[in-house]
This record gives structure tokens, C-alpha cells and sequence, in this order.
């Protein structure tokens, strides 16, 4: 399969199925007990992402890029703290979602802006660029060129998630409830963290912090890289 294949078919998947899932999944309404899990453990990852960017007390100065950002469980409250935020995803119903979503939640959404469009069209600049669980639809041989993509729209950051490779057994087993039923037409990937630190150290970037949210049937490898000159 190509790569084009492999993205249309994502894409069909989070305008279908996909989209009835995770829009349950990333809501606050009744699920079964394996999407409760999944998320409370996609919730750390957000909780985690937030607390980064908060600790350093500059949010309402930074200009965020959400790469594929779902219903906007990270830009919702990024935009709430005052940070200018652009939020993309390949999925028109994830976006429509989002805005409804921000709509609902922030009496102001002038420093949100949405967009459906494939991260790797993206262009422009920003402060830092964020993609959380995202690169788990990437088969490896396409992580460096979406990563050095990514990287050349960060000034000075990039925060990325992805599923370790090194859990390979244990998640192979349960990678069946990240894509139950009809939809495991979409295919999972996982990435050993020792190639995309590699892919990072390529295109100018260090891990700087780093953090591992795992639950019964989640897991994310959380990563913050920062310019080598910032
Ligand atoms: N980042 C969001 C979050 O953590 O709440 C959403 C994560 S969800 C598992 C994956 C999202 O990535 C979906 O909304 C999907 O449409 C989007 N996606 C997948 N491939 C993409 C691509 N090439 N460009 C933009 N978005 C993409």
C-alpha cells in the first residue's frame, strides 16, 4: 500500500467510523470500559502537554500549531490561556467538531483558527508545533519526512506523541481496541522512540523533557524537543 492510499484511507476513517469513535472517546459522555480507558489515558497525554507548555508561564505569548487536532481537546484549552492557536486536521468532521466544541467552551475564539488540511501541507511558522498521537497512523518509513516537516514549521519546539515499538508484544495484543470492528481497516504503527529521537537530532532538535502515559489499552511516549540554538 502507498503512502497516499494509507493517508485516504485515514482520512475516510475519521470522516466515518473513525469520527463516531474518537468523537465519543475525546467526549465526556457514556463509553465502554476499554474507550473510558483509552480516555483517561488520552487525557494524561493532554494534562501532561498543557502542564509543559503552563510551567513556563508563557502560554498567552506563544503561537501554537495543533497538527492534527481532532476535536480540539488540546487546542480548546491552549486557546483558553490565551495562546494563539491554528488547528488542523485531515478530517473535515474532526474540524467541524473542534469548532463546535470551541464554540461552546470559549466565550472568544479570535486566537483559534481551524483548517482541514493534511499536516503536511502545513506552512508558516510558530512558535511551537504539537502533534499528539497522530504519528500511530505513519508507518515508520514516512515518520521522518512528516517529523522533518513538522520541524521546519517550529521556531523553537516540537512536542510529539507516538506508541513505543518497545511495548510491541504486549500492544500488539490489545491494538485490536484502538481500531475495533469495521474500522481496523485503518492500520496501527508503532515507533521505536530510539529512531524518532534520531529523526529529531536530524532536523536540529534535543529532547528536553519526556514522559510515558500508559493505561490497560493506551500508550503514548510523550516527547518535548527544543532547537539545539534556543
Ligand atoms: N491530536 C488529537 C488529540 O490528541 O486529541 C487527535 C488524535 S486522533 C487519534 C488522530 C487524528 O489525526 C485524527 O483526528 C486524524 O484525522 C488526524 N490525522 C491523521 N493523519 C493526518 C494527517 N496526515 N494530517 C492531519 N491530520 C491527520
Amino acid at each position: 500500500m502507498n503512502a497516499a492510499d494509507d493517508k485516504t484511507i485515514v482520512q475516510d476513517y475519521f470522516n466515518s467510523t473513525g469520527f463516531d469513535r474518537w468523537r465519543r472517546i475525546y467526549g465526556d459522555g457514556e463509553v465502554n470500559k476499554v474507550q473510558l480507558d483509552i480516555r483517561e489515558g488520552h487525557q494524561q497525554t493532554v494534562a501532561t502537554t498543557l502542564s509543559w507548555l503552563t510551567y513556563d508561564g508563557n502560554v498567552s505569548k506563544l503561537s501554537i500549531c495543533d497538527a492534527g487536532c481532532g476535536v480540539g481537546s488540546l487546542s480548546i484549552p491552549l486557546a483558553q490561556d490565551g495562546a494563539k492557536v491554528y488547528a488542523s486536521d485531515i478530517s473535515e468532521k474532526m474540524v467541524a467538531e473542534a469548532k463546535e466544541r470551541a464554540a461552546a467552551a470559549l466565550s472568544n475564539t479570535d486566537n483559534l483558527t481551524f483548517a482541514v488540511q493534511d499536516l503536511e501541507a502545513l506552512s508558516g511558522r510558530y512558535h511551537t508545533v504539537i502533534c499528539l498521537d497522530v504519528l500511530i497512523h505513519y508507518p515508520q518509513d514516512k515518520a521522518a519526512e512528516m517529523i522533518a516537516h513538522l520541524a521546519s514549521l517550529a521556531e523553537s519546539r516540537l512536542i510529539l506523541s507516538f506508541a513505543p515499538k518497545t511495548l510491541c508484544l504486549s500492544l500488539l495484543k490489545k491494538i485490536g481496541s484502538f481500531f475495533p470492528g469495521a474500522s481496523k481497516a485503518t492500520r496501527a504503527y508503532l515507533h521505536r522512540e530510539a529512531d524518532i529521537v534520531e529523526i529529531l537530532k536530524t532536523c536540529g532538535f534535543t529532547v528536553q523533557r519526556q514522559d510515558m502515559i500508559r493505561t490497560r489499552f493506551y500508550f503514548s511516549r510523550l516527547l518535548e524537543a527544543t532547537r539545539k540554538s534556543s
